[in-house]
């Protein structure tokens, strides 16, 4: 496995917050002006940064590895409002790692014109350990079955067979839309599920007529997953109670799951023959195919840099230092 990439993204402070911040960056570290805190990246991106600027670094060769036929997955983490969405969805001034993907994948693939291709596209929502597609009403608390033949995979899991950025990028705001139903307060819920937005891209080499040796060549297969994680702050420090501290003891057991995954990855230990255990969250179950073996993997840790979010930035850029 290649090592995981690791890069931090700091938001923009807006005009209501502070302007004078503790933290200091530089290409690839970021410390505590008082120097209580170092930490070292493979990048640090600064609030002028573009949200493409961070896909070129890494994502973009995590899409064309794609189109070659190894899985890849690109992770959101940090705490609500840190700018997650901003970094995968965006917006059309701004596209995101998920927009910017699409584009790429679809440019590498013409441009391969030995090969042909399907592409797949998937939506779904991890919300309370429940899995919901968010392509298709009504399909939700799916479940995760492991086949011979397909792998794990999450059964009923609607995927749309695409053959342009258009249309894939409508099925995206179908899906953003989806989730909106029924939400009084979209920001709470979207900052409580985690969602992965998946491409499958399948090839095998385009054959002449009549030319028999191809038949026997292999098709391959390849998922893109791009995951927008659920808000990583405590659900003790938010004070919640009721359904909000059972969601926040949900997501706290899967990021901390995600974290020892990657952090085993990191270390080598799937490579050894050790125990990685994926089977302890939907999250990474699902991901599993996309993150060991031969996969490419890159996360982007969204943070603030004002001073009254200091120790929420602190863990969320511990737990990014862990996966390198
Ligand atoms: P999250 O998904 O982590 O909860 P959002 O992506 O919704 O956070 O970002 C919170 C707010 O901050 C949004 O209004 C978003 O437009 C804005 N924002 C986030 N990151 C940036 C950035 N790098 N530059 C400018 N505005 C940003
Ligand atoms: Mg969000």
């Amino acid at each position: 496995m290649e090592k995981i990439y690791v890069a931090v993204r700091a938001r923009r402070l807006s005009p209501e917050e502070s302007q004078t911040s503790p933290w200091r960056i530089s290409e690839n570290s970021i410390f505590l002006a008082n120097r209580s805190a170092v930490f070292e990246f493979d990048r640090v991106f600064g609030e002028d940064c573009k949200t493409f600027e961070i896909f070129d670094t890494r994502a973009k060769d995590i899409v064309a590895s794609v189109v070659r036929g190894f899985n890849g997955t690109v992770f959101a983490y940090g705490q609500t409002s840190s700018g997650k969405t901003y970094t995968m969805t965006g917006s059309a001034s701004q596209p995101g790692i998920i927009p910017l993907s699409v584009h790429e994948l679809f440019r590498i693939i013409q441009e391969k014109v030995d090969r042909e291709f399907l592409v797949r596209v998937s939506y779904m929502e991890i919300y309370n350990e429940e899995i919901n597609d968010l392509l298709a009403l009504g399909h939700r608390k799916l479940q995760i079955h492991e086949s011979l033949e397909r792998g794990i995979y999450v059964a009923g899991l609607k995927e749309e067979i695409v053959t342009s950025p258009e249309q894939v990028l409508q099925l995206m705001e179908f899906g953003e839309f989806h989730r909106h139903i029924g939400e009084t307060n979209m920001n709470l819920y979207s900052s409580r599920s985690h969602t992965i937005f998946r491409m499958i891209v399948e090839s095998r080499e385009r054959s002449g007529e009549g030319d028999s040796i191809n038949c026997f060549d292999a098709v391959r297969v390849s998922v893109l997953n791009l995951v927008d994680l659920a808000g990583s702050e405590r659900a003790v420090k938010t004070g919640a109670e009721g359904v909000r501290l059972r969601e926040g003891s949900y997501i706290n057991k899967c990021l901390m799951t995600l974290g020892t995954v990657i952090k085993k990855l990191s270390d080598g230990v799937e490579s050894q023959g050790g125990h990685v255990p994926y089977r302890d969250s939907k999250l990474t179950r699902i991901l599993q195919p996309a993150l060991g073996g031969n996969a490419n993997t890159a996360m982007i840790c969204n943070i603030t840099l004002s001073q009254i979010h200091v120790d929420e930035t602190k863990s969320s850029l511990l737990f990014a230092s862990r996966a390198l």
